[in-house]
């Protein structure tokens, strides 16, 4: 019997019509709701491993991971088992427990910079509340962010955002104050002489730079080199460039690494890009507050921001800076962000690194026989792939991509059971349970989903 789409994926078609009916475009999350792709999204029944297995009975491979967080593969049984035993002590508690304190000593151990941390409910809030203390620190109100860049939607935050900003073209979010966007001045990614520009002009009311660790909201961007501006020629990394530029007029640097934290590698993008441990004093620098999310929840919802000692201590009870949360630190959260982390040693990463340039091959040479302009682009472990011939530098290159053909691209894998993010502006995810079985399912469906691509 032949099955037409319809019939395949007629539980979904079902659950969406209900969904739209009481939730805005049936999902609760944009991206979700596959509007740059077409199509009906499949409602997820359950998963496990490195496989996704919808209501309708398919299975797919999935590329998503939550976006970020299932590093350790769906349904991972030590995760379940942690998060089993806690919940069997009490959901939540609204007052102090072992597991907040372990998680937040885990971050400190892996993460230099990070003196001192406090755990939210996502990245959201932990982005939010890192301006909120870089203002009280300076006594400063404006914000420098990147255009392309996702950081959360706080609305000082979503001018020119990634993410589903980007998938969606939009130039930021209705319902933003003109206040709140007066403070937050974006430049492009990667152009330290638009950061030299501004600084010089309005150094002095500039309250924080925030940035992600290695862009991955458009598309992945490796952070570029910069002329160091000493005059001798020196090239000194982007985000050091951030940090020594702030530093050098009171401002503070925020470096968000909700998505490369503990992902892109074991110190995150720090470890990638940061100096060397004991680098002598001249060469060492860091971001003033980190923020944190996806992976350290295990897929349950979680946020952290951290940083200098002295900036943290500003919160309160001790401090002015008010912040709070009714579920924060909560002991399932705690736990299933404890049992990744445990997951996480140096064997896991070296195996998503190797499975994700095995990846990266796989797909840039099946375009590449079909004739698709593409580039691959990656940063740490993650990457994306975007539908363009030259390199993509900031989100002005991202967005000149054929969003067409990958839509059509997106479409045969989808068809063939691969679940790739609906969008081409967001990195694959990987993880530790995509095993060669995964990878070889995914290396059958690639010359098809090359030609549907090429085929505009
Ligand atoms: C996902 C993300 C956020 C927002 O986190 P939520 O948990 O979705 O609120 C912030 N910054 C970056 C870099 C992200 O990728």
């Amino acid at each position: 019997m032949t099955e037409t789409p319809a019939a395949r994926g007629a539980l979904s078609e079902e659950l969406f019509t209900r969904a739209r009916r009481v939730i805005p475009s049936g999902v609760n999350s944009p991206v979700r709701a596959f509007g740059s792709v077409g199509g009906t999204p499949p409602f997820i029944a359950e998963a496990a491993g490195a496989y996704l297995r919808d209501v309708d009975g398919r299975e797919y491979v999935d590329l998503v991971g939550s976006w970020g967080p299932m590093i350790l593969g769906h349904a991972n049984p030590r995760i379940v088992e942690a998060v089993r035993e806690a919940a069997g002590r009490g959901l939540s508690f609204g007052a102090p427990q072992a597991g907040e304190v372990s998680l937040a000593e885990e971050i400190i151990s892996r993460i230099r910079p990070v003196e001192s941390v406090r755990l939210v409910n996502s990245g959201t809030e932990a982005t939010m509340t890192a301006l909120r203390l870089a203002r009280a620190a300076t006594g400063r109100d404006v914000i420098v962010k990147f255009a392309g860049c996702y950081h959360g939607h706080a609305d000082a935050l979503l001018a020119e955002a990634g993410s589903g900003v980007a998938t969606f073209g939009m130039p930021g979010s209705a319902g933003v104050t003109a206040a709140s966007a007066k403070d937050t001045l974006v430049l492009p990614y990667g152009d330290a002489e638009a950061v030299r520009a501004l600084f010089a002009e309005r150094g002095s009311e500039i309250a924080a730079i925030i940035t992600e660790a290695a862009p991955a909201n458009m598309g992945v961007i490796a952070p570029p080199t910069v002329d160091a501006g000493d005059g001798s020629g020196a090239r000194i990394g982007f985000n050091r460039f951030l940090a020594e530029t702030a530093h050098a007029h009171g401002a503070l640097l925020i470096s968000d690494e909700v998505l490369t934290g503990f992902r892109a590698a074991r110190e995150g993008y720090y470890g990638v890009d940061g100096p060397a441990p004991g680098t002598a004093d001249g060469d060492a620098w860091a971001p003033d507050l980190m923020t944190f999310g996806k992976v350290i929840g295990g897929g349950l919802p979680v946020g952290a921001f951290g940083g200098r000692e002295d900036v943290m201590a500003l919160l309160a009870p001790a401090g002015p800076v008010y912040q709070a949360g009714t579920l924060s630190g909560n002991p399932l959260a705690t736990a299933a962000g404890l049992a990744t982390l445990e997951g996480l040693d140096d064997a896991a990463y070296a195996a998503i690194a190797k499975t994700s340039e095995l990846l990266q091959g796989l797909v840039g040479d099946a375009l590449a026989e079909a004739g698709v302009p593409h580039v691959v682009q990656r940063a740490g472990t993650l990457f994306s792939v975007f539908f363009r011939e030259a390199p993509v530098r900031g989100y002005a290159d991202a967005k000149a991509q054929d969003t067409a053909a990958f839509g059509r691209f997106f479409h045969s894998l989808l068809d063939s059971g691969i679940y790739l993010p609906p969008s081409a502006f967001e990195a694959w995810f990987l993880s530790t349970a995509h095993d060669s079985e995964a990878i070889d399912r995914i290396a059958e469906a690639l010359p098809a989903a090359a030609r549907a691509a090429a085929e505009g």
